[in-house]
């Protein structure tokens, strides 16, 4: 395949309006049997007549080669003003005695040819533009496309996560401090034996300095971390669980007071149980 350049998509457009001159047209042509993907791309979307509706859109920048070549077709010597037709300069003629000067009438700035010339440069220009800017357009959609499905994503996981808290089954846990810790700390865990999974809110996360509040359940009578509580700056804290295990062996969730990242013992608790919330039935 031979290389493709920037200009090619110019001369594309060129090329779908009849408007290349001859070497133009047979590197076009050459580069399009070789293959190139852009080019045959960009080529049957000029041949599409809804480029027409790109006049009413907002122009973007021509690229620099489409403007030269725009250029030097209007300084072209083929399609410079032409002489005057001879039989509008012709003398005053007398007609029945009385004298009547025709003037010559002024030679149209745009001959026929050169209008051609123009409204297939501009079309060009045109054409090569609604390309570009359908391309900005379609990226455009695809990151659109992309943030929706982030967002249904997102969507499809809250609503998966509030089925825990509106399951049927649900038990509902408030820790209670053990008189260990701070008083003011409060928590409630939101389990649902069915999917076993649970969700945990905290409120007055307020750790002392160096230190993390670490959450565990109560497995067969043994800790198990479910992770370090991360609070945002209010002290709020959410923690959503999945998987807590066979539903019969869990039997209590709790809060330990730690040093900071958590237990070393991810199977038991290094500091001491503040909190604890047994689980009924
Ligand atoms: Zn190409």
């Amino acid at each position: 395949m031979s290389a493709h350049r920037d200009q090619d998509i110019d001369l594309c457009a060129g090329y779908a309006l009849g408007c290349l001159d001859t070497a133009d047209r047979e590197r076009v042509e050459e580069h399009l049997a070789s293959g190139c993907p852009m080019c045959q791309a960009a080529l049957a979307e000029f041949s599409d007549a809804s480029v027409l509706l790109a006049a009413s859109a907002p122009l973007a920048q021509p690229g620099p080669a489409l403007r030269q070549r725009v250029l030097a077709a209007v300084a072209a010597p083929g399609i410079r003003e032409p002489e005057p037709p001879a039989e509008q300069v012709r003398e005053p003629v007398d007609t029945r005695g009385r004298v009547i000067e025709l003037r010559p009438r002024r030679a149209p700035f745009f001959t026929a040819g050169w209008g051609w010339a123009a409204a297939a440069a501009l079309l060009a220009l045109v054409t090569a533009l609604e390309w570009t800017q359908a391309a900005r357009l379609r990226g455009e959609l695809e990151s659109n496309r992309l943030r929706l499905a982030d967002l249904e994503r997102r969507l499809a996981d809250e609503s998966r996560w509030s089925e825990v808290l509106n399951a049927p089954a649900a038990k509902v846990v408030y820790l209670a401090p053990t008189g260990k810790g701070s008083s003011e700390l409060r928590a409630r865990a939101t389990y649902d034996p069915v999917s076993r999974r649970a969700v945990v809110v905290f409120e007055n996360v307020r750790a002392p300095q160096g230190s993390d509040y670490q959450l565990w359940a109560i497995v067969g009578g043994a800790p198990a971390s479910l992770g370090v509580v991360k609070a945002d700056a209010a002290g709020h804290a959410m923690m959503r669980l999945e998987n807590l295990g066979e539903p019969k062996l869990l039997a209590a969730f709790a809060i330990s007071l730690e040093p900071a990242g958590g237990s070393p013992n991810p199977n038991a608790p290094s500091g001491p149980v503040v909190m604890l919330g047994k689980l009924e039935g």
